[in-house]
């Protein structure tokens, strides 16, 4: 793959797929669940069971070459180190303004509890099957990644793969986007950081369920103060 230095950066479309389902179209958006109450419901029974790959000490690599494995174990392992510094960020400091910017005024609880759901995921042994996809099965479509919560998978995108490590749309944060679709229901209601930061002060009850929020909380988290001698 080339890499495009310079080029714009690709329409953020990781959507979130219930993919292959007869008579089901994907879910993009909060509002469209009332629509979808026999989906939903699937849903319900598949979060229920407990998942196959949950015993499994490592996620499944289907279809990733030896390279694209060395990618993605490597952006799993940071998005999960990202994650909890993000928690321990949320703890110290709920009523920074960088909460503020990315969730707006809501409760900084709620905001935990999915980032905490999210970091259990990302854990080794709870991390879901991953997929290394074509582009043909990206859809021929600028996407990073796919979740796909029928099946509790990942399908990583050629275009992931061209990522960089830090960073706006980093691989360790594209994996925390995904990862808070599967692990908090998450939806797809705002793109891109623009879009993200209109979410949070226009609606923040959204924002909190915005994948994008999520992601951009993470890459940008400030650096916490070390102890400060004499601070009071
Ligand atoms: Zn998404």
């Amino acid at each position: 793959m080339v890499s495009r230095p310079g080029l714009q950066t690709p329409r953020h479309e990781r959507a979130l797929f219930l993919a292959r389902v007869p008579g089901l179209t994907s879910v993009m958006d909060a509002s469209r669940r009332r629509s979808l109450p026999l989906a939903w419901a699937l849903l319900a029974l598949l979060a229920a069971a407990p998942p196959a790959w949950a015993k499994g000490p490592q996620p499944a690599l289907a279809s990733c070459d030896a390279k694209q494995e060395i990618l993605v174990q490597h952006a799993f392992t940071v998005a999960e180190r990202r994650t909890e510094a993000a928690l321990a960020f949320l703890d110290a400091e709920p009523y920074h303004p960088h909460v503020r910017e990315w969730f707006g005024t809501t409760p900084h609880q709620k905001i935990r509890a999915r980032l905490a759901r999210t970091r259990e995921l990302l854990r080794p042994e709870r991390r879901p099957p991953v997929l290394c996809g074509t582009a043909e099965a990206c859809g021929n479509r600028p996407v990073f990644a796919v979740a796909n919560l029928v099946r509790r998978t990942v399908t990583l995108c050629p275009l992931f793969f061209n990522a960089r490590n830090e960073g706006a749309d980093s691989r360790p944060g594209v994996i925390v986007h995904e990862m808070t679709h599967l692990a908090a229901g998450t939806g797809d209601m705002a793109y891109g950081r623009t879009n993200a930061l209109a979410l949070a002060r226009k609606e923040p009850d959204r924002a909190a369920l915005n994948a994008d929020n999520y992601e951009y909380f993470v890459e940008f988290l400030p650096e916490r103060r070390a102890a400060r001698p004499g601070a009071r």
